[in-house]
C-alpha cells in the first residue's frame, strides 16, 4: 500500500479523552475514531490488524473442527424469555420495539439464537458434537464503555458453541477448544496466560479465561510461582487453614464505645486484625445474610454469590442493618443473630477471637465458633492475599495485572434444558444437548497486544498483528535512482507475500519516521540519499536492532526473517 493514497490520520497531539494507551495510540495512529461512546470506526489499518486477529481465529477454530456460520444481530425477545434472560440479563441488554411493536434487542452473546437453531435442525446423537462459530459485531450497553477498543459497547467478538450428547464428549470438546485457544494466543504473539475462572453453578474446572499480561489490565491474576495453577481473583484460593490447638477461654464481654472500625477496635483492645472477626450483612437478591470473615480479610463477592445461588449480591447499608439485625453497624457479631450466617473457612480454624457484640458500644472476646455460635454453611468466601500459598504445590503467589482477551466455559444443560433443546439419543430416547460456549475479544485483543506492546514513540506491533510487515521509507523521493529503488523494492517484497506500507509521501524525513515508529511495524527499511553511493538499505526493527543489507538479496533475507519469527509463534 502507498502511504499517500492511504487514509491515515495521524494526529501530533495526544487525544485528551484517551486515558490507556492504546486508546491512544490507536486514535493517534489512525486506526480508529469514534462515532459515538464506546462506538468506532474501524480505518484501514485498525481494520488491518483486527483482519490479522480474525484469520488466526479462523484458522484455528476449523482446525479444531468447529464450523463457521453468521447469525443475525437482531434477536426476538421470545427466545430470551424462553432462557429467562430477558428478566436477568440488565440493562447492557440494548432493547427495541419494531414498527408491530414486537420487542427485539441487539445481540451481545447468542446462546439464545444458536440453541434455537440447533433445536430446529439437530434431531440425532449421530450429528454430535457439534462446534459452531461466528466472528461477528456484539453490542452491550456497557455502563462505562471506556479505553477505546478496550471496553467498547459495539466490538467484535468470536463466539463459539458446542453441543455434546453426554458430559464426557462435552468435556473433550472443551479441552479441544482449551488447546486451540493456546495456539490462537501464541499465534498472536502475545504474552499470555490460561486462568481457571468461576464457573457460578456448573462447578468443575470447566471455565478459564485467556489473559493477556499487561500492567494495564483490568483484572488481576492470581499465579502461583512453583507451578502452572492461575485463577483469576474471584476464584482463587490458597491452602486449607489448620485449626488452631489451644485452650478454648471464656466469653467475655467488653465496652467498646464508638469503637467500630477493625482498626479502632484493634487498637482499642491491644489486638491485631487476625485476632477479630468482621460479621458481614450483603443483600444475597432480596434477603440479607451476614459472613463472617477474619479482621484483615475481604469478602470475595462472586463466591458468596455461588454458596447462596444469588444472581446479584451487594453490601447492605447502615439502614439495612439496622432494619434487619436490630444492631448499628460496626458492632455486629454472630451470637445471636437472626439472619443467616455464612462463614469463612479461615473463621472456623481461629480460636478466640473478637466480634462485635450485637448491640452498641459493645463486642465478645474470646468466641469460639461451634461453642458460641454455629453458621448455616462454612466455605471458602473471601479474597486471597499475598499471605495465601498455592492450593496445588504450596508455593507463593504472584499478583499480575491481565486483559481478559478469551472465555471457554462449560455450560452444561442450563440452556438446552431451559428451551428444550433434544435429540435423540442411540436408543430412541430424548436428550438434552450439553453445550460450551467460547468467546474471543477480537477487537479488545488489538488492544490488548498494544498496551502489552508499546514505547514512548508508538506501538510495537506483534509481527503476526501488525497491518503492514514492513515500513519502507524513501527519504529522497526527487532523486530518481532512489525512487525506482524503492518502487523495485516495493514491488518485489509484495511479490513475496509480504504486506508493506510504503511511505512514498512528500514529507521531511524526520516526519516520516516518526509515523513509522507511531505505527509500529515490524521492520522499517529506509532508503535516502546515500544509497546511489552505498547501494544498502538499512533495516530497523520496531524493537530497535539496526542493520544494513545489500539492495539485491534484501528481499529475501527480509522474508526469510519474516517466516522464522511466524514459525516460532506456531506450538509444536
Ligand atoms: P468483561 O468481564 O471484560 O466484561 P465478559 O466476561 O463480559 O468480559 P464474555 O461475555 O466472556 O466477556 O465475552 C467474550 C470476550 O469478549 C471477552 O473475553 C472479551 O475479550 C470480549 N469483550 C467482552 N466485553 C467487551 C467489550 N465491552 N468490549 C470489547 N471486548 C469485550
Ligand atoms: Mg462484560
Amino acid at each position: 500500500m502507498r502511504y499517500s493514497e492511504l487514509l491515515l490520520p495521524t494526529l501530533k497531539e495526544n487525544p485528551a479523552e484517551a486515558e490507556v494507551v492504546s486508546h491512544r495510540l490507536l486514535l493517534r495512529a489512525g486506526f480508529i475514531r469514534k462515532l459515538t461512546s464506546g462506538v468506532y470506526s474501524y480505518l484501514p489499518l485498525g481494520l488491518a490488524a483486527i483482519r490479522r486477529v480474525e484469520n488466526i481465529v479462523r484458522e484455528e477454530m476449523n482446525r479444531a473442527g468447529a464450523q463457521e456460520l453468521l447469525l443475525p444481530m437482531v434477536q426476538p425477545a421470545e427466545l430470551w424469555r424462553e432462557s429467562g434472560r430477558w428478566a436477568k440479563y440488565g440493562p447492557e441488554l440494548l432493547r427495541f420495539s419494531d414498527r408491530h411493536q414486537r420487542e427485539s434487542c441487539l445481540g451481545p452473546t447468542h446462546e439464545e439464537v444458536i440453541t434455537d437453531l440447533v433445536r430446529m435442525n439437530v434431531h440425532s446423537y449421530r450429528d454430535l458434537p457439534l462446534n459452531l462459530y461466528q466472528v461477528q459485531t456484539k453490542f452491550r450497553d456497557e455502563i462505562r464503555p471506556r479505553f477505546g477498543l478496550m471496553r467498547g459497547r459495539e466490538f467484535i467478538m468470536k463466539d463459539g458453541y458446542s453441543f455434546d450428547a453426554d458430559e464426557a464428549g462435552a468435556e473433550i470438546t472443551y479441552k479441544k477448544m482449551y488447546d486451540a485457544y493456546q495456539r490462537i494466543f501464541k499465534r498472536c504473539g502475545l504474552k499470555f496466560r490460561a486462568v481457571e475462572a468461576d464457573t457460578g453453578s456448573i462447578g468443575g474446572s470447566f471455565s478459564h479465561e485467556f489473559m493477556v499480561l499487561a500492567d494495564t489490565g483490568e483484572d488481576t491474576i492470581v499465579a502461583c510461582r512453583g507451578c502452572d495453577y492461575a485463577a483469576n481473583l474471584e476464584k482463587a484460593a490458597g491452602t486449607e487453614p489448620e485449626k488452631d490447638d489451644v485452650a478454648l477461654l471464656e466469653l467475655e464481654k467488653v465496652a467498646t464505645p464508638g469503637k467500630k472500625k477493625v482498626d479502632d477496635v484493634c487498637s482499642f483492645l491491644g489486638i491485631t486484625p487476625e485476632n477479630l472477626v468482621k460479621t458481614m450483612i450483603y443483600i444475597a437478591d432480596d434477603a440479607p445474610v451476614a459472613v463472617l470473615v477474619r479482621g484483615d480479610h475481604e469478602v470475595q463477592e462472586v463466591k458468596l454469590a455461588n454458596l447462596t445461588g444469588a444472581v446479584d449480591v451487594r453490601l447492605a447499608t447502615d439502614d439495612e442493618i439496622n432494619a434487619h439485625t436490630g444492631v448499628p453497624a460496626g458492632f455486629l457479631g454472630p451470637v445471636d443473630l437472626n439472619v443467616p450466617l455464612y462463614a469463612d473457612r479461615e473463621v472456623m480454624a481461629m480460636a478466640n477471637f473478637v466480634v462485635g457484640g450485637g448491640a452498641a458500644d459493645i463486642h465478645l472476646k474470646n468466641v469460639n465458633p461451634g461453642r458460641d455460635f454455629t453458621p448455616e454453611a462454612v466455605a471458602d468466601l473471601r479474597t486471597v492475599t499475598v499471605a495465601d500459598r498455592c492450593p496445588r504445590c504450596g508455593a507463593e503467589f504472584d499478583f499480575v495485572r491481565g486483559i481478559e482477551v478469551g472465555h471457554i466455559f462449560k455450560l452444561g444443560t442450563s440452556y438446552s434444558d431451559a428451551m428444550k433443546a433434544r435429540f435423540l439419543d442411540r436408543d430412541g430416547r430424548e436428550q438434552v444437548f450439553v453445550m460450551g460456549c467460547y468467546g474471543i475479544g477480537v477487537s479488545r485483543i488489538v488492544a490488548a497486544a498494544i498496551e502489552q506492546n508499546h514505547d514512548d514513540d508508538g506501538m510495537i506491533f506483534p509481527l503476526p498483528l501488525a497491518p503492514f510487515k514492513v515500513a519502507l521509507l524513501n527519504l529522497a523521493l526527487k532523486d530518481e535512482e532512489v525512487t525506482a529503488a524503492c518502487e523495485k523494492l516495493y514491488d518485489d517484497l509484495e511479490a513475496a507475500g509480504i504486506e508493506v506500507l510504503y511511505d512514498d509521501r512528500n514529507e521531511r524525513p524526520g516526519i516520516k519516521f516518526k509515523d513509522a515508529d507511531l505505527i509500529g511495524l515490524p521492520y522499517r527499511l529506509v532508503l535516502g540519499k546515500k544509497f546511489p553511493e552505498s547501494g544498502g538499505i538499512e533495516v530497523r526493527t520496531r524493537r530497535g536492532e539496526s542493520f544494513s543489507l545489500p539492495y539485491d538479496g534484501a528481499v529475501k533475507i527480509i522474508a526469510e526473517r519474516i517466516a522464522g519469527e511466524l514459525a516460532a509463534t506456531m506450538a509444536d
